[in-house]
């Protein structure tokens, strides 16, 4: 890491920060970030923490995993950028959506690359929107699909939509997990459902089991195109590499993105030669100049190599429960603070009344990073890399304890 910084250095930063960069995330920063490796983030004055979050599910097989900064190091020597507009095979990219379309369902062999999350959600609803000729998107209440125009549109909370508006012109929102409503919003005019199958920004909900393969069903009954988000769900979070694939269904287009690049800004749009080809006519129907560009492509091999070796896709399952476990046990201690568990694999959160930021903060004075999720208020995000240890979890739970103990409210 870098030499450590003072005070006045660390306040200088802070002060900056807000000067240049704090428009979109209000609220005075604190931590100025030094460094990380594995679950522990150092901060610029040298204090670790360890971090339950993994950057929003980012960080699946740890901070600056060693493998990954030399795959980017190798790389980087080699070439960053060439170009695009289909002239050059970039042998990293063929690489890279090998590996994940070996993961995903059968058929699902193309992949169109992006640099995030809300470039994935973007590619989908084109990709629908062209391929079925119509102009509908059901979507769910508590969804979170990004930022951009497209993504905004289908995304739920209405104080982040409105002052954008008009946005895409057909959307309903229906309830998650409500088969009956989505029922009733999914007709002939509709392009696609878009779903995360375990809500992330909503409050890391799972549905019950009947909802994925339904909603398979019924998208399936009036010609419309099932996209399951699995932007923060995906590479191992949920202990499956895919979070849908907890249940049984075959979606027509997977996005993904967070995790993919191993650090690196990546993502991917999973679909059929079919759908895909809808992109052809004309050509270049859809291109982004740095989407799969080669560095994070190379991280992105590296990180998925490891979670294969190491078996953090199963480690991910197992951890989880155990996880999940002792936040029980916390639960039984304090059932008037802790409400609610909830989670598959290691993407994990517990409901407090009360508000979660309070929790994050207090954990955050004591050495322990957690979160919160962006459409429910008293939801803590428990998402650590999955290469935690069983110690950090017990280390996770009893700095929780000590917070539980002194009252959240
Ligand atoms: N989809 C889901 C499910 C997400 O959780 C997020 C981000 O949190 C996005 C899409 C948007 O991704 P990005 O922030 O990379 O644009």
């Amino acid at each position: 890491m870098t030499d450590l910084l003072d005070e006045t250095e660390l306040d200088s930063y802070r002060d900056r920060f807000a000067a240049h960069l704090s428009q979109t995330v209000p609220g005075r920063k604190e931590f100025v970030v030094g460094s990380a490796s594995g679950c522990t983030l150092t901060d610029a004055g040298g204090r670790d923490y360890l971090d339950m979050t993994s950057g929003i599910a980012v960080a699946n097989v740890g901070h600056s995993h060693p493998e990954v900064v030399a795959a980017i190091q190798r790389q980087a020597a080699r070439y960053t950028h060439v170009n695009v507009y289909g002239r050059f095979v970039v042998p990293e990219q063929v690489e890279i959506v090998e590996r994940i379309t070996g993961v995903t369902g059968p058929g699902m062999d193309v992949a169109y690359l992006t640099s995030s999350g809300a470039e994935s959600t973007e590619c989908a609803l084109k990709l629908a929107r062209k391929y079925t000729g119509r102009p509908k998107f059901v979507a769910m209440e508590r969804a979170y699909h990004g930022r951009t125009l497209g993504a905004l549109s289908v995304s739920w909370r209405e104080e982040w939509r409105k002052p954008f508006e008009p946005l895409l012109p057909e959307v309903v929102f229906v309830p998650f997990d409500d088969l009956e409503a989505a029922a009733a919003a999914i007709d002939e005019r509709t392009a696609a459902v878009i779903v995360e199958p375990i809500q992330g920004e909503g409050g890391i909900r799972v549905p019950s089991d009947d909802y994925l393969p339904g909603l398979r069903r019924l998208t399936r009954e009036k010609g419309a195109l099932l996209i399951v988000d699995e932007v923060q769900g995906g590479m191992g979070r949920s202990g499956r590499w895919f979070a849908h694939q907890n249940w049984d269904v075959e979606p027509d287009i997977i996005t993904m993105a967070k995790a993919v690049g191993g650090g690196l800004p990546l993502g991917a749009v999973i679909s059929t030669p079919e759908i895909f080809a809808t992109f052809i006519d004309p050509p270049l129907s859809h291109l982004t100049t740095m989407g799969g560009n080669p560095l994070s492509c190379a991280a992105g091999i590296a990180a998925f190599d490891v979670m294969v070796r190491e078996n953090l896709v199963e480690a991910s399952a197992t951890k989880g429960e155990y996880l999940r476990g002792r936040l029980g046990e916390l639960r039984a201690e304090f059932p008037e603070a802790m409400v609610d568990i909830r989670g598959k694999g290691l993407w994990c959160a517990f409901e407090v009344a009360g508000d979660a930021n309070v929790v994050a903060r207090a954990m955050q004075e004591r050495g322990v990073l957690v979160g919160s999720v962006l459409n429910s208020s008293g939801t803590v995000r428990v998402t650590p890399p999955l290469v935690v240890t069983e110690a950090e979890i017990d280390r996770f739970v009893e700095v929780l304890r000590t917070v539980l103990a002194d009252g959240i409210g």
